[in-house]
């Protein structure tokens, strides 16, 4: 297990298996700590089934239609783990694989070699993926890869919040603002319409803050420019106080709250994690890009470097 901790006594857990975040322990406004993200207390938890708690995802976030892409002319079959689709980088993912890690001072640097034609996609890909922790109890999170041919790429981090602490009921009365006008509707399968349409007058209008009280598991177009680091979102938990601001270089954000939880899977505290008993805000390029033209693009081509940064920084109101 590699371990930050701060000036402040935060303190976030990492295991090089999947560079899974298995803890991150905060203050809330009374100065108690609690331990705000799901997973398990035994490393071996990490390895039977479940959802994708705390992990780096990779070589893609989120679904690519029909597990398939094209690039220059050359049609590319990816490995079909959701239906016909492909999802968070297939069977084996990146959060499946053990990860060469690092600790040093602030930072744990974790880097590996995903070899070319693994789970479909073409290309050795050298990825890294960074955990800094500020004194200023900011997570930053940066990802960077390069390809020796061309291949697509959209990292994001997997952690799923309960700013109570986990295990302590459902997030649904969590009160969030996403800074996106517009979201990009989806089939009845998840995929992207490849419309973008506006957030006003529908329930994926987050503008103002307010209570998450349903399901929602959709990107939103946030607001900004290309690139440039942005604040994507913001959580705040009444009851204790705490806070989560996201800031992204990402064009898009999925918030999922947890709909396919459904208690059967026991976490650290010993309860079981029932329905929206979680809330995860994954930085990334829009579901399906590799397919949808208009979408920002997520091609890396060899000589490129692929660079992203977010930001979770926790605090309390
Ligand atoms: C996806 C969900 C999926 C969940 C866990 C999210 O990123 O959008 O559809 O069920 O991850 O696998």
């Amino acid at each position: 297990m590699l371990k930050l901790r701060n000036r402040t006594g935060v303190e976030i857990a990492v295991l090089p298996y999947g560079g899974i975040i298995t803890s991150i322990a905060t203050p809330d406004r009374d100065g108690q700590f609690a331990d705000i993200v799901l997973g398990f207390n035994d490393a071996r938890g990490y390895l039977s089934d479940h959802p994708y708690f705390g992990a780096v995802i990779g070589r893609y976030g989120n679904r690519i239609a029909n597990a398939r892409f094209v690039i220059d002319g050359l049609n590319y079959m990816l490995a079909a783990n959701h239906g016909r689709h492909h999802l968070h980088g297939g069977r084996r993912g990146f959060d499946k694989h053990e990860w060469d890690s690092t600790v040093d001072g602030d930072t744990i640097a974790l880097r590996r070699v995903s070899p070319d034609g693994e789970e479909g996609y073409p290309g050795r890909l050298e990825a890294a993926v960074s955990y800094r922790l500020t004194d200023a109890n900011e997570l930053v999170i940066t990802y960077t890869a390069q390809t020796d041919q061309a291949t697509h790429v959209n990292l994001t981090q997997h952690s799923y919040f309960n700013l109570r602490g986990e295990g302590d009921g459902d997030v649904l009365d969590h009160e969030v603002t996403i800074n996106a006008a517009r979201f990009t509707p989806v089939d009845e399968e998840l995929i992207p319409t490849g419309r973008l349409a506006p957030v006003e007058g529908t329930r994926f209008d987050f503008r103002q803050r307010r209570a998450i009280r349903e399901s929602y598991d959709h990107n939103w177009v946030l607001d900004g420019g290309d690139g440039e680091l942005r604040h994507a979102a913001s959580v705040r938990e009444r009851t204790t106080g705490r806070t989560l601001d996201v800031f992204t270089t990402e064009p898009g954000l999925q918030f999922y709250t947890g709909n396919f939880l459904d208690g059967s899977l026991v976490g650290k505290s010993g309860r079981g994690y029932a329905r929206h008993g979680g809330f995860c805000l994954e930085t990334q390029h829009f579901p399906n890009s590799p397919n949808e033209p208009s979408f920002p693009s997520t091609l890396l081509r060899p000589g490129e470097q692929y660079r992203t940064r977010t930001i979770y920084r926790f605090g309390v109101s």
